[in-house]
């Protein structure tokens, strides 16, 4: 179903589109970070990029830059691969293969795996995405990654392709996957074959979305799993809960702790630059930009967040009443 920007009904309309026009010149010129050159296709981005957009539960959509530039879901992935998961088998089953505790550790980290659990911290580092994707029901690969590709069109409301020239770079050079992944099934997490789990991971990670695709997605979520545009159910409202908590205690990797305290919202990132984030209720935000830092988070997108928690409050601990202090 093809998308339409609705009338904008917000009272604080204008000071939306002034605050992201601010916000995007303000960013512009901003060249911190690098591409994710470890994929080598990904370091082909145009590091000019640069896009923010917000939906709101109301389906209004506010976007500023090259929202409609196309680029692949990486990490962005995993939650809502997650709820698919967890909707197929519920949470005892999940928690069997998958824990919901978050690491001090970075994104691709195999260490705890080998070291303590034997089962991945939590749904959101590589590990764990992976197991996840293991546990996606269907008959070969095809038939898996189709639930997959329904499943975000049902977010985004139309359809969406993998970026093969993307999947077959990381498929190519992703050695330290590889290594989570048999350790995985060393220790009898992933139960299929390992290299179908992997092709399954990395070709959700290079389905292709925009900037206001992620921003649906994440006001889907806001909107207690119902598409703001589409009206359409995507998942139910616990499962939307459950994913919400995950992301805002594992959603940013070894940066969940600064994330809560200077914007203080559910999220996720992904190497390729775009990074949405939930406010419960109200909205999604979503930002692109391909610069990353060393954990792999958009340096723009971070700091564009950071202010706009500012500047609206939006952490989800925020009382409402703002007297001025500890701005
Ligand atoms: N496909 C990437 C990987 O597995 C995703 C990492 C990310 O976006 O954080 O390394």
């Amino acid at each position: 179903m093809p998308l339409k920007t609705r009338e904008c009904s917000l009272k604080n309309l204008e000071q939306i589109e002034k605050t992201l026009k601010d916000l995007y010149s303000k960013y512009l010129p901003c060249l911190d970070g690098h591409t994710a050159d470890y994929i080598p296709e990904l370091a082909k981005a145009d590091i000019n990029q640069f896009a923010i957009a917000i939906v709101t539960v109301d389906g209004e959509i506010f976007k500023i830059g090259d929202s409609n530039k196309n680029f692949t879901l990486q990490s962005v992935s995993k939650p809502f691969v997650y709820g698919l998961a967890l909707e197929t088998h519920g949470r005892e089953l999940m928690l069997t293969k998958v824990g919901v505790e978050p690491t001090g550790d970075a994104f691709n980290s195999i260490i705890e795996l080998e070291k303590q659990s034997h089962r991945p911290y939590n749904p959101m580092i590589n590990s764990g995405a992976i197991a996840v994707s293991s546990l996606i029901n269907g008959e070969n690969l095809t038939n898996r990654l189709q639930h997959i590709l329904n499943l975000f069109e049902n977010y985004v409301g139309h359809s969406v392709s993998v970026d093969e020239n993307v999947f077959l770079s990381e498929k190519k050079t992703a050695h330290r996957n590889r290594a989570i992944a048999n350790l995985l099934k060393h220790f009898d997490i992933i139960e299929g074959d390992i290299e179908e789990s992997l092709d399954l991971y990395f070709k959700q990670c290079s389905i292709l979305v925009n900037t206001v695709d992620l921003a649906l997605i994440a006001a889907t979520l806001a909107n207690g799993g119902v598409q703001p545009v589409t009206g359409v159910k995507v998942l139910e409202s616990d499962s939307a809960r459950d994913i919400l908590s995950l992301m805002f205690t594992c959603g940013m990797y070894d940066s969940a702790g600064e994330w809560a305290y200077s914007v203080g919202l559910p999220a996720k990132s992904g190497v390729s630059g775009g990074l949405l984030a939930v406010v419960p209720g109200k909205m999604g935000i979503a930002v692109y930009s391909p610069l990353i830092d060393d954990r792999g988070h958009s340096v723009r997108a971070m700091k564009v967040f950071k202010d706009l928690a500012r500047v609206y409050d939006l952490s989800v601990f925020s009382s409402g009443v703002r007297d001025g202090v500890n701005k």
